[in-house]
């Protein structure tokens, strides 16, 4: 389920315009928006937490609205996009907004009805970490479908997939080895979709989701959103999304294929940015190996067989 949140008629007084009596006089300017997210969490939950506050929202519009004065209702549109895109509430779920400016007092010269202007702005392509398992099944066709999927659906065509490791299973009960590989990437989706998506994907590989910790065909999780680098990552602390992933740091059966994927991979644990390649110094990985097919172009070209060696 993906939706949408509209607001319209959000009115003010401004100072936009390209004559000097506009900046001098003022007038009213009317914002509608619509907000383009997930909102299947809060469909189930019925907590504010888990979608946008409007009435936040229509806040900010009235603030730039009431704010410096620009020349154009373009201008103005476009910061408004900006602001609810940047906005902490609205960051974890709009994938996209429209805006649409009206300015009905504009000084046309001929009697007229309305002056609108619509610009629809999404997000900024971030990059995504996203940690890939599976221990049932044809583990090797499931991580190759899996890994179309993500490319297609998360990524918009193009991620970079780490080689497949073969791993002893940590926690739960009994049960078989891990296949495991991280896929790094860039999104424009915002960090509930992402996960929404990945959900997606489990469920087409035939995942239920039962026993915590117990065996499953494929496992998706979201490692890190953004670049702690550059300060564009996301943190949460929400437990139907937690970022960075809470248990990455310390399991070798991601940071190992991460830092395959990305040499130059670096994580956000508590405060501090750390290289992945250090704190792989300070974690048991001896229960993570290479995978018998090698890469994943190989394993590709390997799911036939039935005992999902990859290697028949
Ligand atoms: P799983 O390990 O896939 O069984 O996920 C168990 C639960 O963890 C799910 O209900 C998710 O909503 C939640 N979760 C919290 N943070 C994350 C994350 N960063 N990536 C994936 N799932 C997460």
């Amino acid at each position: 389920m993906s939706g949408r949140i509209e607001v319209s008629g959000i009115t003010a007084r401004g100072f936009h315009g390209v004559f000097p009596e506009e900046k001098r006089d003022g007038q009213e300017f009317v914002v509608d928006i619509v907000l383009e997210a997930d909102l299947s969490a809060a469909g189930v939950s019925d907590d504010l937490a888990d979608t946008v506050n409007y009435a936040e929202m229509a806040a900010l519009i009235v603030a730039r609205i009431e704010g410096p004065s620009v020349d154009l209702i373009e201008r103005l549109a476009a910061l408004i996009a900006a602001d609810i895109l940047a906005a902490p509430a609205s960051r974890m779920l709009v994938d996209a907004v429209t805006v649409t400016v009206h300015k009905p007092q504009a000084p046309v010269g001929v009697p007229f009805g309305d002056v609108v202007v619509r610009v629809r702005q999404e997000r900024a392509p971030v990059p995504v970490v996203i940690a890939l398992g599976t221990n049932l099944g044809d583990r090797h066709a499931i991580l190759a479908v899996a890994e179309e999927a993500i490319a297609d659906r998360v990524c918009a065509g193009m991620v970079t997939v780490s080689d497949y490791v073969e791993t002893d299973p940590v926690g739960g009960p009994d049960q078989p080895d891990y296949l495991n590989a991280v896929a790094v990437g860039w999104t424009r989706l915002a960090p509930s979709t992402v996960l929404r998506v990945l959900h997606d994907i489990e469920a087409d590989a035939g995942r239920t989701r039962s026993i915590q910790w117990g065996p499953r065909t494929l496992d998706l999780d979201l490692i890190q959103y953004g670049d702690p680098i550059t300060g564009t990552d996301i943190t949460s602390t929400a437990e139907r999304l937690t970022l960075p992933h809470p248990r990455a740091h310390e399991r070798g059966f991601v940071l190992v294929p991460w830092l395959d994927a990305d040499p130059g991979a670096s994580l956000r644990v508590d405060d501090e940015v750390i290289e992945v390649s250090s704190i792989l110094e300070s974690v048991d990985s001896s229960g993570v190996r290479a995978a018998a097919a090698g890469d994943p172009g190989e394993a590709l070209d390997n799911t036939t067989g039935s005992c999902g060696c990859g290697g028949c």
